[in-house]
């Protein structure tokens, strides 16, 4: 069996070399990489050009057993990953039939004509291993020379199929090459920023090799991906559950929303299938982003009857009820303009809660008083009340970031409320 002692990443495309796109894909697979303990001393990028692939990839190959390609598997004249690897590995190409049937029936489920260019995604090295693409059309693979001990991996470049497709094949493909069982489980947390976390957590958690406790910041939350390493899953889930136990038992555990929740939409939408309640939501600065984070949750149905957009302070008293006094006298921007809003849609949709966003998106419209990022979000459920004051990156922050944020504290508001 051939050992993986070091595996570095090669992305394939000019774009990349432009700066036109970021390598979310060479990021991602090094954090799953790292979960996995397969160490990485190298990464690259290359751009669309035989020559220079081959000598990028021969080169990788010379100091690393295992490579793993992205992108360049498409249907294009650029798209020359496959047949590179292929050369250099000596193989040849052969049609196969499994991945040409799949992408037919891909095509003609979509109502769409398969171009003659389409089938050389089809294609394969001789021996090559394939893992089918349930996310796009082009099939990921990998080579082994068992000879020379190395193995290529090639994978799709849009995240949307490298990701799932490394997630759900390549990972169980490479763990058969360790008699080590790797286990993660992620703690998700909303409401502290990734310093706190971390000088809270300090060195013992983050710097023990087994379970590794790794924290991640994104989009304005903390995920901590603990990893356990063991003998068997069941050993190495008992350590994880452990290490996750010391986690809640610091200053940090007030802020975890959940374990492998997903998202903070996915953790209130089960929350409220399992209470069996109905939410409603009155968006003004957010304009939509709360309901459209609720229902990209498959099942949300059952929780969300509607949702209203407010924008206008005319269409905030006429249809959430938010009284003509309360506008005149402390703006829309307020706590008070907040909960009457949360009230309104409750009532106007018979629902159990109601929540409420309202406040200074940005870049224009700040004043002293009342600065970009500020936002008021409210929740109603059950004879309890509450508006939480957001000042969202100190003005600094983009349109999109603030509306993004203020979005997630609705949603943590919510749940929190129904949970207390
Ligand atoms: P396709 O079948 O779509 O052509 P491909 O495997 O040939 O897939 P590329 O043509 O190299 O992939 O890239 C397609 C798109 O995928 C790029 O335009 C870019 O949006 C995205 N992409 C490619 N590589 C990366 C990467 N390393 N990180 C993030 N996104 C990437």
């Amino acid at each position: 069996m051939i050992k993986i002692r070091s595996a570095e990443i090669l992305s394939v495309g000019t774009e990349l070399l432009l700066g036109d796109i970021v390598n979310t894909d060479s990021a991602f697979i090094s954090r799953r990489l790292a979960a996995l303990g397969i160490n990485q001393y190298y990464q690259g990028v290359v751009g669309d050009n035989p020559e220079r692939l081959e000598s990028a990839l021969s080169l990788s190959l010379s100091r690393s057993d295992l490579v793993i390609l992205t992108g360049g598997l498409g249907p294009t004249y650029d798209d020359l990953t496959k047949e590179t690897a292929a050369r250099l590995m000596g193989r040849s190409m052969y049609l196969h039939e499994e991945s040409l049937q799949r992408m037919m029936a891909r095509f003609e489920k979509r109502g769409l004509t398969m171009t003659e260019n389409n089938k050389k995604q089809a294609y394969m090295p001789e021996g090559a291993i394939v893992f089918k693409n349930d996310y796009g059309t082009a099939p990921g693979l990998a080579m082994e020379d068992e000879e020379k001990g190395k193995i290529i991996i090639m994978l799709p470049g849009p995240p949307r199929e490298c990701e799932p497709l490394f997630s759900e094949q390549v990972e169980p493909y490479l763990r058969g090459f360790s008699d080590r069982v790797f286990f993660s489980k992620t703690v998700n947390i909303f409401g502290m920023g990734e310093s706190r976390v971390e000088s809270i957590l300090r060195e013992e958690m983050l710097g023990a090799s087994n379970p590794t406790v790794a924290p991640y910041a994104k989009d304005g939350e903390v995920q901590l991906r603990v990893t356990a390493s063991g003998k068997s899953e069941a050993e190495c889930v008992e350590m994880c559950d452990r290490e996750i136990e010391k986690i809640k038992a610091t200053e940090v555990g007030g802020f975890i929303y959940g374990v492998d929740a997903g998202s903070l939409e996915d953790a209130l939408v089960a929350e409220l299938i399992r209470q069996n309640k109905k939410i409603a939501c009155a968006e003004s600065c957010t304009g939509g982003y709360v309901a459209k984070r609720i229902t990209n949750v498959s099942g949300s149905s059952a929780v969300l009857d509607g949702s209203i957009v407010t924008y206008a302070n005319r269409v905030k008293e006429k249809f959430v009820g938010v009284s003509h006094e309360t506008l005149e006298a402390h703006g829309a921007v307020s706590r008070e303009t907040a909960i009457e809003m949360a009230r309104g849609v409750k009532e106007l949709f018979g629902a159990d809660i109601g929540i409420s966003t309202t406040g200074v998106a940005g870049p224009t419209g700040g004043t002293p008083e009342k600065p970009v990022g500020r936002v008021y979000v409210g929740v109603v459920c059950d004879g309890y009340e509450e508006v939480r004051e957001l000042n969202i990156g100190n003005g600094l922050q983009t349109r999109e970031y603030v509306r993004y944020v203020s979005a997630s504290n609705a949603l943590d508001l919510a749940r929190r409320a129904i949970t207390k």
